[in-house]
């Protein structure tokens, strides 16, 4: 089975990642899908999330990765997907998470929406978290792959060594 796990990964967090791993255990294939949202101040371009996708997960098979934009059940047609995947950490995302899955099903009922739990660990784990704590000088190494830790601390101009 494939699925479509789409999202801003802005950016990429072990949150997300392990999302994937375990969704590929689960299905069998991911398509990470980057959400390139004109009407999101994004962080980082679409261009580099995708590297930085890329670079965090090239040991894991079974998975492809590609952006699109406009409406994810269009993307999830047109990658012949089953299911579109998404994360719930706790109850703030499942209200706004059941508002996009009722949306999506209302436009298109024959694609499905299925959520996984994120592991407890990564609970308090969000992109936005991510970047507030690089920004406030923090070490962020614990919460996204290394490139991407990278990224941040150059962002925003801090070093660990
Ligand atoms: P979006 O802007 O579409 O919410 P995100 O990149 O923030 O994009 O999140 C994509 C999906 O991954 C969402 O379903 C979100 O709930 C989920 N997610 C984000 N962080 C985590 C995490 N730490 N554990 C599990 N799922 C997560």
């Amino acid at each position: 089975m494939k699925v479509l796990y789409p999202g801003s990964f802005d950016p990429l967090t072990f949150g997300h990642l392990d999302l994937i791993k375990r969704a590929i255990d689960s299905f069998g294939e991911v398509i990470i899908a980057v959400l390139e949202n004109p009407t999101k101040n994004s962080t980082f371009t679409v261009n580099r999330r995708l590297e930085q996708i890329k670079q965090a997960t090239n040991q894991l098979s079974k998975i492809e990765i590609i952006s699109y934009k406009g409406l994810t059940v269009d993307c999830a047609k047109k990658f012949q997907v089953d299911l579109i995947l998404r994360g719930l950490r706790a109850m703030s995302d499942f209200e706004y998470e059941l508002q996009i899955a009722h949306t999506n099903r209302s436009i298109d009922a024959s694609i499905e929406t299925i959520f996984l739990a994120s592991e407890a660990h990564h609970s308090f784990l969000s992109s936005s978290v991510v970047k507030e704590v690089a920004m406030f000088g923090g070490n962020v190494d614990h919460m996204v792959p290394n490139l991407i830790a990278n990224d941040l601390y150059e962002m925003f101009d801090i070093k660990y060594s």
